[in-house]
């Protein structure tokens, strides 16, 4: 009786299981595995995964399998974001202090699904999204609806509100009468253990917190949490096993996040060699998020390739050659949000602009990210085993970054999101 039951169940399981199945033979001119690239490469996936890697002498298209190739092409590893906000959108559309007060949670979600779209379009399968910015957990629910196949975008990992000490964050300069929509959760001293607890509850991957902000007597950027409250942050997340970041901008900032055990540091503008030197030692990466000073300094009518570079800009140069010179490690993010969702290659052509080796920059956006952000055993690479998040891109942006805009093919999980 059992084996009745089994032969007539086979059938069915059978179909099912092929149709999930699906095998895809892609091969290029140069295949980028995430460190290196090969040439006569083929990459075999099945269902959500890659099945098979290596010269196509060895790795033989299965009688069934679509074909994908495109003339001179390159492959690579699906792209990392590295620090983004889907619920933000440039600052010269609408600034960012009106989008946090004005414009409603539906409305900015609305806006976000369409910029979850343009992501993975642009060849980004993944964002490490660093803060809903007085969305609440508006992140964790997009992230939902892509995952149960709701909406398309990226796969992400989410900070949900971000922590703030009281006082430092903005909107500001409002009437102390009229209750304002602060862009992250204000917490200090002890109470940090329960609002850092509070938010994985909610559904955070990722502890962000910020380090210092733009609260001195001249709206300059000054230290906020000592380091005990910090650590007190750090500590209360690795117990659930997640990572806390820090945006930091001063040097003194970096100082004091590093020596809480935070894992990567945000933007940091005003950082020296001193600074990414001991961030090397320690093992805390960088993400310098170029682009987003870039844009800023333009919203604020720089005249970028007519007018002279602003201080500020120049400073950030030489605080990356500094960087470049430490060895600390960098990652690929470019707080896309303040400039259009989609343009994310902006932020890998200025690190190239900047100084930074094509095939290093393209490490970054990969197998670094992947590596910092510990989902190494699922994406950023072309190997065997791994999530079939995949990109064919026209031409060779080992040569020229800016090839990566030449988006052909993008693959997700196996399934195919763009195809020219
Ligand atoms: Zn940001």
């Amino acid at each position: 009786m059992k084996n009745l039951i089994f032969l007539s169940l086979l059938p069915i399981c059978v179909s099912v299981y092929s149709q999930n199945e699906k095998q895809y033979y892609l091969t290029a001119d140069r295949i980028f595995d995430g460190e290196v690239v090969h040439s006569g490469w083929a990459v075999l996936v099945q269902g959500d995964k890659i099945i098979s890697v290596g010269a196509k002498e060895k790795v033989l298209a299965p009688a069934n399998s679509i074909k994908i190739n495109y003339s001179n092409s390159t492959l690579l590893p699906g792209l990392i974001e590295g620090h983004s906000h889907l619920l933000l959108h440039p600052y010269n559309e609408t600034p960012w202090d009106e989008q946090v007060m004005k414009e409603s949670d539906a409305y900015r979600v609305a806006r976000a699904t369409v910029h979850a779209r343009s992501t993975l379009l642009a060849g980004f399968t993944t964002v490490r999204d660093l803060g809903s910015e007085g969305a609440g957990y508006a992140d964790v629910e997009l992230k939902k609806a892509i995952n149960d196949g709701i909406i398309v975008g990226p796969r992400m990992l989410v900070a949900g509100r971000a922590i703030v000490a009281t006082g430092s964050y903005g909107p500001k300069g409002y009437d102390t009468d009229i209750k304002v929509m602060i862009g992250a959760e204000e917490a200090d001293g002890s109470d940090l253990i329960r609002v850092t607890r509070d938010q994985i509850g909610k559904g955070a991957d990722v502890v962000k917190v910020y380090a210092d902000y733009r609260w001195g007597k001249n709206n300059e950027p000054m230290p906020t949490f000592s380091i005990e409250e910090l650590k007190t942050i750090v500590e209360t997340a690795k117990s659930s096993g997640r990572p806390v970041v820090a945006h930091s901008s001063t040097a003194e900032g970096m100082r004091r996040a590093v020596a809480a055990g935070i894992e990567t540091i945000e933007h940091g503008d005003q950082g020296t060699l001193e600074i990414f030197q001991l961030m090397k030692e320690k093992n805390v990466a960088l993400c310098p998020t170029l682009a987003a000073g870039d844009a800023v300094a333009q919203y604020k009518g720089w005249k970028k390739g007519v007018d002279p570079e602003p201080e500020k800009i120049k400073k950030k140069r030489e605080s990356f050659k500094a960087a470049l010179q430490s060895g600390v490690t960098i990652l690929a993010g470019g707080d896309v949000g303040v400039f259009a969702h989609g343009d994310n290659v902006r932020e890998l052509e200025m690190m190239a602009e900047y100084g930074m080796a094509t095939s290093d920059v393209l490490k970054s956006v990969t197998s670094i990210n992947a590596h910092v952000f510990h989902i190494d055993n699922q994406v950023g690479s072309v190997k065997e085993g791994l999530k079939a998040d995949l990109v064919i891109v026209s031409d060779d942006p080992t040569k020229s970054i800016s090839d990566l805009r030449k988006v052909k093919f993008v693959m997700k999980d196996g399934v195919v999101y763009k195809k020219d």
